[in-house]
């Protein structure tokens, strides 16, 4: 099974409110590893136009792009509300 199935196996109740958002867009644009864009698993972080740009929907609230972040440390990140965000069918 490859990562997108095992994604498609995941249940999300999206909050209209942001759990995670970048700070400083500039930051981003000086950042050279830019280490975001490959080591989110659910690619939440995608390059658009030369921006980095992250969309909240689809994040497994594993934790790992408010730790690897840590040059800028330029990413607010806390948990969805209660109710709200994934539901993971296995494990
Ligand atoms: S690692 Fe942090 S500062 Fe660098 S591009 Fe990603 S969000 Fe921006
Ligand atoms: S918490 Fe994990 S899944 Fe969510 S955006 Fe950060 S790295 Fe991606």
């Amino acid at each position: 099974m490859n990562l997108e199935d095992k994604l498609f196996l995941d249940r999300y109740v999206v909050d209209e409110i942001p759990h995670l958002r970048i700070i400083n867009l500039d930051k981003c644009a000086i950042c050279k590893k830019q280490q975001c864009l490959y080591t989110c698993p659910a690619q939440c972080y995608k390059l658009e136009e030369g921006r980095v740009v992250v969309s909240y929907e689809g994040c497994l609230e594993c934790g790992t792009c408010r730790i690897i972040c840590d040059e800028y440390k330029n990413i607010e990140w806390k948990y969805p509300r209660g109710g709200f965000g994934i539901c993971y069918k296995y494990g």
